[in-house]
């Protein structure tokens, strides 16, 4: 059974589960009612024929017109003596001789049913004309009671119908108004996965119920699913562009080296020397690309790094590799953060990098604490980088100036990784730079508090 169904049944079979109680509580008190009040009129009546029967034995009256004259209708008078013997009966129908009769020297009152019909029954103590103490019974047929019932009882159908009619439209309405929006999603997922496109829920009202949440989360799934298929998209493409260069590079050299390898020593020394050094670009290339799929950012060792220490042993190694200059400056002698000492190394030989590739001056390295933040800044006074171009340099395989790029072995993904690994460690990176004089490229993380007193 789909859930439309089940809203529609569950409040209808509510509904007529109060119905039913309440209305059968309404009959059966209104059928109490009505029989208290028919036992409490014959109850009456049977004591004021007690008082007449009393003065007309007194005043010796003949007692057969007497209580011929009391009959009510539908009823029968009769006197009952003690050996169980009626001695007197008054009755315009039959029927009711039928009813059994018992001598009883106290007041007594009940209702009898008979195939559907009510009787009271009183009965009271008199002294009959012959001294002797006998029971006067009233019995009367309440023929206007299973007439009201019968009325109250369609009444009561009538009014569980009228009840149930527009409950059950209620039901109806409501699980139609909760199963449009799902009926939506469901139809829109399925398009998505016949299609193969990110679609939207179309959001119509403005209000701010579950429903209207849900698509709206739904929404926003689609978004970032969309969001990241088109980085993902992107990334394969630029990574196979870049691939391609080396490759076409290497191709037409081994094209060279197959026909003029042999017989020209200058061309196959050339040959070599290309295919290496694109081999080894390559080989850089795919490693980089491949930290930035795997997203390799997160720190994964979290341990306390010093950072004056960290900047003193990366320059001692590339002052080995490289004929440049480069000065550390720092007022400090500690300066400790937590995080990944291997990722926030690679971030600074990032920058390092880049300023021994676009500049040929020296190279400053500045330490500092500002308040919580614990900064390093790599200076260098190279090319610099135009500002248009300044928000860019983050973006996976951006280059400055391809061709010059190329030629220093940049690949564009540096700051991409640095960047990342960054906001790994909830620290930022910020680059000012102008063109042609230099450029400054700060590392901010969050100072170890309590220990960095310096
Ligand atoms: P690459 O491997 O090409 O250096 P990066 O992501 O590290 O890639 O840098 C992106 C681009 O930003 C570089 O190609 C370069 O044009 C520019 N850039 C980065 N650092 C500097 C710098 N210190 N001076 C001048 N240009 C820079």
């Amino acid at each position: 059974m789909n859930i439309k169904n089940r809203i529609t049944l569950f409040s209808t079979v509510w509904m007529l589960i109060i119905l039913l109680i309440t209305n059968s509580g309404i009959y059966f008190l209104f059928e109490r009612n009505l029989k208290d009040n028919a036992l409490n009129q014959t109850e009456t009546r049977i004591t004021s024929i007690a008082e007449a029967v009393k003065s007309s034995v007194e005043t010796n009256l003949e007692m057969g017109r007497l209580l011929r004259a009391y009959l009510p209708a539908n009823s029968m008078i009769r006197i009952i003596a003690s050996d169980n013997k009626v001695a007197f009966s008054s009755t315009k129908m039959t029927k009711l001789n039928e009813f059994k009769p018992m001598y009883r020297t106290d007041e007594y009152s009940h209702i009898k049913t008979e195939d559907g019909a009510f009787y009271t029954v009183s009965q009271h103590p008199v002294i009959w004309t012959d001294g002797e103490v006998v029971s006067l019974e009233l019995i009367e047929e309440e023929t206007s009671i299973p007439n009201t019932l019968r009325i109250l009882r369609i009444v009561l159908i009538l009014a569980t119908l009228l009840i149930l009619i527009p409950s059950f439209l209620g039901g109806r309405i409501l699980s139609q108004l909760i199963l449009v929006p799902i009926s939506s999603l469901t139809r829109t997922m399925e398009d998505i996965q016949k299609q193969g496109t990110f679609k939207r829920i179309a959001i119509e009202s403005e209000s701010n119920d579950e429903l209207n949440k849900m698509a709206t989360t739904f929404n926003h799934m689609i978004d970032l699913l969309e969001d990241n298929y088109k980085k993902q998209e992107q990334f394969v493409s630029d990574a196979s562009h870049e691939l391609k260069t080396p490759l076409t590079v290497i191709e037409s050299y081994a094209r060279m080296l197959k026909r003029w390898g042999n017989k020209r020593p200058e061309v196959l020394e050339e040959a070599v020397e290309a295919i290496h050094s694109e081999s080894v670009r390559m080989k850089d290339l795919t490693q980089q690309m491949l930290l930035l799929a795997r997203d390799d950012s997160q720190p994964s060792q979290i341990q306390k790094v010093d950072l004056v220490l960290m900047v003193k042993e990366a320059t001692k190694n590339l002052r080995n590799a490289y004929p440049r200059d480069f000065y550390v400056h720092s007022d400090l002698e500690l300066l400790e953060i937590e995080g990944d000492s291997l990722k926030l190394k690679q971030v600074l030989f990032i920058l390092l990098d880049n300023a021994i590739k676009y500049s040929s001056d020296r190279i400053d390295i500045v330490l500092s604490k500002n308040g919580g933040i614990a900064k390093i800044a790599v200076t260098d006074y190279g090319i610099g980088i135009p500002k248009e171009d300044l928000d860019k340099v983050y973006d996976r395989f951006f280059r400055v100036d391809k061709a010059r790029s190329r030629d220093t072995g940049g690949s564009g993904l540096g700051l991409s990784i640095a960047k990342r690994i960054m906001m790994a460690h909830h620290g930022e990176l910020n680059i000012t730079s102008e063109e042609g004089k230099g450029t400054t490229v700060t590392m901010e993380l969050s100072v170890l508090q309590g220990i960095n007193s310096h």
